[in-house]
C-alpha cells in the first residue's frame, strides 16, 4: 500500500472513527517500523524508504498519536548522511503533500543522532573490553583481528547506524579468529545489539518498548 494512501485513510479514519480502517493502515505501518529487533532484522523495507518518507511517517504518527512507530523511524533518519541531513531540515513535501518534522522533532532528530552515533562503541565494546577468550588457542592472533574489527568500526561509528556495525566487523571476526573467539564474539555483539534496541526508545525521548507495545495494542486491538 503506498504511503499516500495510508496517510488519507488514517487522517479520515482518524476524523470519523472508522476503527476497522484505521487499525488496517496502522497494522500497515507497524510491520515497517516494528518495536522488536528480531522484526527489524527481517523487514528490509528501510533499504528502500526515503528520508522524506520517513518525515512523512513520523508527521501521522504524531497526528494519530501512533508513537510506538516513532523509535524505529527516528531511528533511520539518524543514519542520514552529511548531505541527507539537510533534507531532515528541510523536507517540506511528500508526494505533494506537506510534511515537516516539527520544531521539537527536529531538535530530537539531533539529539538522538548523536546518541545513536555514540551507541555504536556499545555494540562493539566487547571486542576491547574483554581479555583473552577461554579456550583460545592463540590469545595473541585473536587480539590482533580483534583490533583490526575495532578499527573498521571507528571508520563505520560516523554513519551513526550501530545495528549495522556487525556487518562491518563479523566478516572480519569470524574468518580469522579462532572457533572460541568467533562464538565469544557472535554472542556478545548480538548482546550488544540488543541492549542498544532495548534503550532506543529512552535515547529518542520515547516511553520503554513495554509501554510502546501497549500503545500498539490497544490502537490495533491486538
Ligand atoms: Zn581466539
Amino acid at each position: 500500500m503506498q504511503l499516500e494512501i495510508i496517510i488519507s485513510i488514517l487522517q479520515l479514519s482518524d476524523k470519523y472513527h472508522v476503527d476497522y480502517l484505521r487499525r488496517r493502515a496502522l497494522a500497515h505501518l507497524s510491520s515497517r517500523y516494528p518495536t522488536t529487533l528480531s522484526a527489524y532484522d527481517i523487514d528490509k523495507f528501510r533499504f528502500h524508504a526515503s528520508i522524506d518518507w520517513h518525515i512523512a511517517v513520523i508527521q501521522i504518527a504524531r497526528e494519530v498519536d501512533a508513537t510506538w512507530l516513532l523509535p524505529s523511524a527516528f531511528y533511520l533518519i539518524a543514519a542520514a548522511k552529511d548531505d541527507d541531513i539537510q533534507q531532515v531540515l528541510n523536507t517540506s513535501c511528500y508526494d505533494k503533500r506537506s510534511v515537516r518534522l516539527s520544531s521539537d522533532d527536529q531538535v530530537r532528530f539531533f539529539k538522538s543522532s548523536l546518541q545513536i552515533s555514540i551507541a555504536g562503541n556499545t555494540v562493539v565494546e566487547s571486542l576491547h573490553s574483554s581479555g583473552a577468550i577461554a579456550a583460545c588457542p592463540q590469545p595473541l592472533g585473536c587480539y590482533l583481528v580483534r583490533m583490526r574489527a575495532l578499527t573498521a568500526a571507528q571508520a563505520y561509528i560516523q554513519n551513526a547506524d550501530p545495528l549495522d556495525l556487525s556487518n562491518t566487523v563479523w566478516p572480519i571476526l569470524s574468518k580469522d579468529c579462532c572457533t572460541a573467539c568467533v562464538t565469544h564474539f557472535k554472542t556478545t555483539l548480538k548482546a550488544g545489539r540488543q541492549d542498544f534496541w532495548n534503550t532506543l526508545p529512552a535515547i529518542c525521548g520515547l516511553p520503554p518498548w513495554e509501554e510502546l507495545e501497549r500503545i500498539r495494542g490497544r490502537a490495533l486491538g491486538e
